[in-house]
């Protein structure tokens, strides 16, 4: 089974929602702060402080971190070990940012965790004692 690895410096900056400026602008701006594409400039800092689009990404680039994680424990289960595990994975953020059902929430963050945790447990339990 083969997962797409997630490269916060290719896509992740420029997943602000934004909408058109109007008024003959051409750009759009981010709905969290009102700072332009060109402001923002696929900066974080770019944005104002304080804004919830920054938030909201920075949640997703700890949310799919702890997933790189829980994804590497499970290649060292076997497929039936891991399945149940995956499905989780996939209902926590999906396979990919676009599937309709990913939602990058403090909650989503929190039950990854938890799910690292017990894929953790689980790694441990397969394979003897852990090694110091
Ligand atoms: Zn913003």
């Amino acid at each position: 089974m083969k997962h797409g690895r997630y490269d916060p410096a290719r896509d992740v900056l420029r997943r602000y929602d934004n909408e058109p400026i109007g008024g003959g602008n051409p750009y759009c701006a981010c709905v969290g702060c009102g700072k332009s594409e060109p402001d923002i400039n696929m900066r974080i800092s770019g944005h104002s402080s304080g804004c919830h689009e920054v938030a909201r990404i920075e949640t997703e680039h700890a949310l799919y971190d702890v997933r790189s994680q829980v994804l590497e424990l499970l290649a060292q289960l076997s497929d039936e070990q891991a399945e149940a595990f995956l499905e989780e994975v996939d209902r926590l953020c999906g396979r990919d940012k676009y599937d309709e059902g990913y939602v990058a929430t403090e909650l989503a963050l929190q039950e990854m965790n938890t799910l690292f945790m017990m894929v953790k447990a689980e790694v441990e339990a397969s394979s003897g004692p852990p090694t110091p």
